[in-house]
């Protein structure tokens, strides 16, 4: 019985004090833990060192890419322009029939004719589209090359209408 007792008890105390060493290791582990983080930190900043001439150079390369603030403007707001699917359709059928009226554009890319006349507009005044006069119709064409450019890049397809170039 008393050995019993003691075999019980000696089993359950070394539990005890296993339960308090593994705090203690956990405690430690902890502290060991936040020193870690600092020595890999500690890496990264040397490895950032060692590529720190061409770190600089691609910096002084990406400066130099944004010396033209009117031009990347300029861009900016014919990509918005191109950036819009109808007007994008109306340059494309542009491109293919040079000359088309508004009505005919609106009825080729399937928008009502208000639609078509005010996306030409806006097309118009950044200079991307042109109107000739003739007689009662207004006969629109691309005006801009490098617009006329981006379109083949997206593949925009000549027709017999379309001059040579
Ligand atoms: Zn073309």
């Amino acid at each position: 019985m008393g050995s019993k007792l003691n075999d019980d008890s000696s089993p359950s105390a070394a539990a005890r004090g296993c339960d308090d060493e593994p705090m203690n290791a956990a405690a430690d582990g902890v502290s060991g833990r936040t020193v870690r983080p600092r020595s890999d930190v500690g890496s990264h900043d040397a490895d950032a060192m060692t590529s720190s001439d061409d770190d600089d150079q691609r910096s002084e390369q990406a400066r130099r890419a944004l010396t033209s603030a009117s031009e990347i403007q300029v861009w900016a707001i014919r990509f918005g322009l191109l950036g819009d699917e109808n007007r994008l359709k109306i340059l494309l059928a542009l491109h293919r029939a040079p000359g088309i009226t508004v009505g005919d554009l609106a009825a080729a890319v399937g928008m009502s004719d208000n639609a078509a006349s005010h996306a030409l507009s806006a097309l118009r005044v950044a200079g991307v589209v042109a109107a000739d006069r003739d007689g009662r119709y207004r006969r629109w064409s691309i005006a801009d090359r490098e617009i006329h450019d981006i379109l083949h890049a997206v593949g925009a397809s000549h027709s017999v209408l379309h001059p040579q170039h």
